[in-house]
């Protein structure tokens, strides 16, 4: 990696620790990124670079490419703190227009700094994503895709080498200034969750809205963490000059049969979203073909390390229901294994409700496709309200009441008894 500074001394080495004087800038060059920036500090920059060099071949597997698919392909990045500087020194062309975070044009980004490294490398990794959607598949497809793929991929741990993109943080400690989780979970307090297909058809804008790039990565995480829909979305990639309703089209058509079940799952995963969020766990297996209730008793386990757990029927519309629930969980092992039953624990609250109680929902088989948002999940505890009366065929899903960055540590199981209400 060489180290220069223009406008100002010359080349200097990197290991001549100098301090930037407030009119220079600095260059850094790695293998897919030419950097300038005024940012303060030399080791900021220089693990820019590496954490760009560091995620692009992963950007490319993800993609599902091999790295020949890279050929040339490096940009040339600016990160800014005075944009003043920049645009006096002819760095930002005049055909770029005003932009609040970060903008991309071909294989040249511009990005002002943000409060925390953070949010700088997230941006920076934005952007890259669309220059490398721009020269791998000659556009990154309208505004959900653009910005959802970009959000997907920018999203990352670790930095420098180590980074690992496409990691949702796990705590916000580790992410600050990003907000993203802030927003979404406004939306989902406020019942503001917009449907897949609201999303889907968000229009170019150039604000930054928050709330537009969250909902669009989540969107695109959904459909790449479920692998029936992965395929899909990696093929309509390569349509990405394609920005209008057509690249929709043909995304909705290859998902066709999936969509019912795939608005089902958008509605829990919009629910759940937050710090250290694991797709692993988070996956909800629910099918159409999944059997109507018969009204025999059931009996269900409900793991704690496990998101929503559906008993893999159908409930009849009009069914009334009893449920009842036994059995014993470890919540944490250190600094002592603190152990649950179906109504919780008492003195340590999750979103307002007991750790570890037993929650249930009803999830709808059918969902409104015009709806721009969808309905709320309406979740309860079992021991709360133990009665149901069915408004609609609907999944019944279990899960245990823990933040969703916190169920590798559980262990044991409940059971549910799920009987006809007499
Ligand atoms: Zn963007």
């Amino acid at each position: 990696m060489q180290s220069q500074l223009i406008f100002g001394m010359g080349i200097i080495s990197t290991l001549l620790v100098l301090p930037l004087k407030a009119e220079e800038l600095l260059v850094k060059q790695g293998r897919y990124i030419h950097l300038t920036t005024d940012i303060a500090s030399t080791e900021e920059a220089e693990s820019l670079v590496e954490s760009f060099d560091a995620a692009v071949p992963q950007w490319i597997r993800f993609w599902d490419l091999n790295e020949s698919a890279l050929g040339d392909f490096q940009v040339r990045a600016h990160v800014i703190r005075d944009k003043v500087k920049f645009n006096q020194r002819g760095l930002i062309p005049a055909t770029v227009p005003d932009f609040p975070f970060g903008y991309a044009l071909d294989n040249q980004i511009w990005v002002l700094a943000q409060k925390s490294e953070y949010y700088t490398r997230h941006l920076l990794l934005h952007e890259g994503v669309h220059s490398l959607a721009y020269y791998l598949f000659n556009g990154a497809g309208p505004t959900w895709f653009q910005e959802g793929s970009a959000e997907l991929l920018a999203t990352h741990e670790g930095s420098g080498n180590g980074i690992r993109v496409n990691r949702i943080p796990q705590t916000r400690e580790q992410a600050p200034y990003w907000g993203r989780f802030k927003r979404m979970n406004q939306a989902t307090s406020d019942g503001q969750v917009p449907s897949l297909p609201a999303v889907l058809d968000y229009q170019p804008s150039l604000s930054g809205d928050v709330a537009t790039y969250s909902w669009s990565w989540a969107a695109c995480m959904i459909l790449t963490s479920y692998p029936e829909y992965r395929g899909t979305f990696i093929a309509t990639a390569r349509q990405g000059k394609e920005t209008g309703p057509g690249f929709n089209r043909q995304l909705q058509t290859s998902l066709d049969r999936h969509w019912p079940i795939l608005a089902a799952r958008w509605r829990l995963a919009c629910h759940e979203l937050d710090y250290g969020f694991d797709w692993q766990r988070e996956r909800v297996a629910l099918s159409a073909q999944d059997p109507v209730w018969d009204g025999n008793k059931l009996k269900v386990e409900v793991r704690p390390d496990q998101g929503w757990q559906s008993c893999g029927i159908r409930i009849p519309a009009g069914a009334n229901i009893r449920l009842s629930a036994t059995g014993e969980i470890t919540l944490a092992q250190k600094p002592k294994p603190w152990i649950s039953q179906p109504p919780g624990i008492t003195f340590q609250y999750h979103r307002g409700r007991p750790l570890g109680q037993l929650l249930y929902c009803l999830l709808p088989n059918a969902n409104d496709p015009q709806a721009k948002q969808i309905q709320p999940l309406k979740v309860q505890g079992i021991m709360e309200q133990p009665f149901i009366n069915v408004p609609e065929y609907s999944w019944l899903l279990f899960r245990v009441n823990d933040a969703c960055g916190k169920l590798d540590d559980n262990g044991g199981t409940y059971e549910v008894s799920v009987e006809v209400a007499r």
